[in-house]
């Protein structure tokens, strides 16, 4: 079902009106924004930045980390919680790029053409098309549009997707969508919506900037 550009239009002005221009993106080097991506997998962004600050303080290179022990890197980001998974997966996808003829370093993927970066990313073990959408976004303005669990929520209760649609079509759907130059800030947007006012468990509605374009109105438990 193809998202309603009008109503999108509608929606994210009063995003906007509300939550204002949100800061810019940190713009890491790309290798560094896939590494936080699996080191943000089940905990908080504090503990994200302490296993990101620890394991730059450890390993000198990202060569380094993708030769690395498995135990010795596990031991490295431990801060952010399930670090022997974690450490699995970062070592992993490092190995990847350098199987796939990218060099490891500050300029990996800086020039690559976005549909050469697109696939070199999600052809990486355990990086899907949200992972490669934020690093494109975040590290390298490309225009890309992220759908995390909060952006999927919202879509759908919002009706701008089905119900049932998934997160990777959902995402398909707003990359088609969203004019380039707004996707970054709907996106931001539409995550500080759903983590303070469109909440998983029991939304805010009689709060809500969008009640009166949202379907869901009324609705006891809007999930
Ligand atoms: S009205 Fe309720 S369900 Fe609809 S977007 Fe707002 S908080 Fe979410």
């Amino acid at each position: 079902m193809p998202v309603d550009r009008r109503r999108l239009g509608a929606i994210s002005r009063r995003l906007a009106k509300a939550y204002g221009t949100p800061p810019p993106p940190r713009h890491l080097p790309p290798i560094d924004e896939l590494v936080l991506t699996v080191l943000s997998q089940h905990t908080s962004d504090t503990n994200r930045d302490r296993a990101y600050a620890d394991l730059r303080r450890r390993f000198t290179t990202w060569d380094d980390v993708a030769d690395a022990p498995l135990p010795a890197l596990a031991r490295a980001i431990r801060r952010g919680g399930l670090g022997p998974t974690k450490a699995v997966r970062i070592r992993a996808m490092l190995r990847g790029v350098r199987e796939s003829g990218v060099t490891l370093d500050e300029r990996t993927f800086t020039g690559m053409p976005d549909p050469k970066l697109w696939d070199t990313l999600v052809a990486l073990p355990g990086v899907g098309p949200k992972t490669a959408a934020c690093v494109l976004l975040f590290s390298l303005d490309r225009p890309y549009f992220p759908v995390d669990t909060h952006v999927h929520r919202v879509a759908r209760r919002l009706g701008l997707v089905s119900p049932r649609a998934g997160a990777v079509a959902v995402q398909a759907e707003f990359q088609a969508t969203v004019p380039p130059e707004q996707m970054y800030e709907l996106h931001m947007n539409l995550i500080r919506h759903g983590r303070a006012v469109c909440v998983a468990l029991r939304p805010r509605c009689s709060e809500c900037v969008l009640a009166t374009l949202c379907p869901r109105v009324g609705v006891t438990d809007a999930r």
